[in-house]
């Protein structure tokens, strides 16, 4: 794959305890950079803003109203983007920041200056890290709508930019014929070809504390990649330099494509 689009879980990135992880971002950090280094362009799309705002502010919970949940994340996104900055610059990466809400790719101008941005940041050897702008967009932040999630920008992303394959990095080794954390004999399903009802009937949702998706969303994300003839690996990244194993070919995860 040439053009790779990572998408990282908020618990990949904070302890169930809320403390940052700052090993896999550190571990984030250097793959990236070995990865650009191998001429492969990647994009980070990066959840976590809200668990890292969390952390920074000291409270153990979200809260309850829509506008302090939208303070926090506008704090842990210039924290996690701060700690992004410093762990890339080890590697002597660039980065840059690029926060979209869903209508913008609706709308044909903004879907283009959006475009070339990614295009400018990729031609300077710059990675683009990107979230939703939950200044802007409240939903994803809304536990009864569950829409506009990470899962599902990371994928039009993927799909914008001819992304041929789009890894996705949760708590999990990959999609399993039913969730682990409730059925301990599920079982890891390597490959799936397509994905249609069947697919989504196994699957359940989130079982993180800060996670918001849970598997019906990165399904619908897979679903998005193989309409556009693209690919997507469901690993765990507990430990992100599993990405050099997914880039060498071997099979972790779950591959869909
Ligand atoms: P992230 O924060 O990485 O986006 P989520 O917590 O939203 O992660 O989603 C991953 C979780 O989805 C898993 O930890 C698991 O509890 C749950 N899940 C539900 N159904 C399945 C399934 N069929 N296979 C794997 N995980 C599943």
């Amino acid at each position: 794959a040439k053009r790779v689009v990572i998408k990282v879980g908020t618990s990949t990135l904070v302890y169930p305890d809320g403390a940052i992880n700052l090993r896999a971002i550190d571990q984030l950090a250097f793959v990236v950079s070995a990865m650009r280094h191998h001429h492969r362009e990647v994009v980070l799309v990066s959840s976590g803003a809200i668990g890292v705002g969390l952390n920074y502010m000291g409270l153990k919970q979200r809260p309850k109203a829509i506008p302090e949940q939208q303070a926090i994340a506008a704090i842990g996104q210039a924290e996690l983007l701060s700690i992004y900055k410093e762990r890339f610059a080890i590697y002597e990466q660039k980065i840059g920041q690029l926060l979209l809400t869903r209508d913008i790719f609706v709308y044909p101008k903004s879907h283009q200056n959006v475009l070339n941005t990614f295009e400018a940041l990729l031609a300077q050897d710059v990675v683009p890290i990107v979230n939703e702008n939950d200044t802007v967009a409240v939903d994803e932040l809304d536990h009864e709508t569950k829409f506009g999630d990470n899962d599902q920008l990371s994928a039009i992303v993927a799909t914008n930019i001819d992304a041929d394959l789009l890894i996705m990095l949760s708590d999990i080794d990959g999609f399993y014929d039913g969730n682990p954390h409730a059925d301990a004999k599920a079982k890891l399903l390597p490959h799936i070809a397509t994905v249609d009802a069947q697919t989504y009937a196994l699957a359940g949702g989130s079982g993180s504390r800060f996670g918001t998706g849970g598997m019906v969303t990165k399904l619908k994300a897979a679903e998005r990649m193989l309409k556009a003839n693209g690919q997507m690996i469901l690993a765990n990244g507990a430990d992100p330099a599993i990405i050099f194993q997914i880039l060498a070919g071997e099979p972790v995860g779950t591959l869909f494509g």
